[in-house]
């Protein structure tokens, strides 16, 4: 049933998005979640080694239906291919904004990160989507932050340039996003406006035993900081990794050894209590 393939209405220009079925139910349920206000937020702290403050915090969305949560490997990848995510990308980023002024204006004056996807940055309406943004919200733009992939940094299409300059020109930080899963050449790293490369976990899954992930680590993390840039280890989970990975020169972690992602109401209390 799973490969049964069908063909699903129109969404923002999609004329036939081709689904498998247990992706429409997804769908289904996507739509279900926007009705019902099932989306929400949680944000995970990154820490940065170097002096132990708050790096950022990354917003992830989360989709509860009735008892149900789907995983975001899940609906993403539908709310992808359906056109759904530019809808749902805008609320992020609103509310990510939104949760960037509230700790802002609580003594916590932490960048919020917000993962983007293809679909949101080829649309022409994501440029005027920030600068509205902006434009309502009192936030300094350098306290919100875009995760892409590396993928989007190689785009050579004109609508992705232009949403990619304008948000730099907007002043918000842009970072590289699982950095190392898409077998792209390094030439690229030189004429992007990243100032910052987030390591996939794969590279630190394994540590400490696996020496070839380490070497990996610490070359690309000398190799992006002598271009300006900060590094992210993703997924740290053991006290071991962590202490490896602080041998390597990385700028800071995010990981399951600090927290899991946080509801937004335990987001503020979390980090007056690792301040503390
Ligand atoms: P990502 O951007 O690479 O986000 C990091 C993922 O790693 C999150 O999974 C996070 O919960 C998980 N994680 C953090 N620390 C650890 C750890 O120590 N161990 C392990 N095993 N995992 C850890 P999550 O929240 O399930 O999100 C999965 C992916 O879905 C994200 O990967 C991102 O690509 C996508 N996603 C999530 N929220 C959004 C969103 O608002 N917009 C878009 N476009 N994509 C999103
Ligand atoms: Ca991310
Ligand atoms: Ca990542
Ligand atoms: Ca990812």
């Amino acid at each position: 049933a799973l490969t049964t393939v069908v063909a699903s209405g129109s969404v923002h220009g999609n004329p036939v998005t081709i689904l498998k079925r247990n992706e429409l139910s997804i769908e289904e349920k996507l739509h279900q979640a926007m009705e019902t206000g099932g989306f929400s937020l949680n944000y995970q702290p990154v820490i940065n080694v170097t002096d132990n403050s708050i790096e950022a915090c990354e917003a992830l969305m989360r989709c509860r239906i009735g008892d149900e949560m789907l995983p975001p490997d899940r609906f993403i990848p539908v709310a992808e291919k359906t056109g759904l995510i530019i809808e749902l990308g805008d609320w992020t980023l609103l509310t990510a904004a939104h949760m960037a002024e509230q700790l802002l204006a609580n003594g916590h004056p932490t960048k919020v990160a917000v993962n983007v996807s293809r679909a949101q940055l080829t649309a022409p309406k994501f440029q005027q989507t920030l600068q509205a943004l902006l434009t309502i919200s009192p936030l300094p733009p350098s306290l919100l932050e875009l995760e892409l992939t590396e993928s989007l940094f190689m785009d050579t299409s004109i609508a992705v340039r232009r949403n990619l300059d304008a948000a730099v020109e907007a002043g918000l930080s842009l970072a590289i996003d699982d950095f190392g899963t898409g077998y792209s050449c390094l030439a690229y790293l030189k004429d992007i406006p990243a100032n910052k490369l987030k390591l996939d976990r794969t590279f630190v899954k394994n540590l400490p035993e696996d020496k070839k992930s380490l070497a990996i680590v610490r070359a690309i993390t000398r190799l992006a900081q002598d271009l300006g840039m900060t590094v992210v280890a993703e997924g740290v989970e053991t006290p071991e990794q962590l202490d490896t990975l602080l041998g390597t020169g990385v700028n800071a972690l995010q990981g399951y050894l600090f927290t899991r992602p946080l509801p937004e109401q335990q987001l503020e209390s979390w980090l007056t209590d690792f301040k503390g």
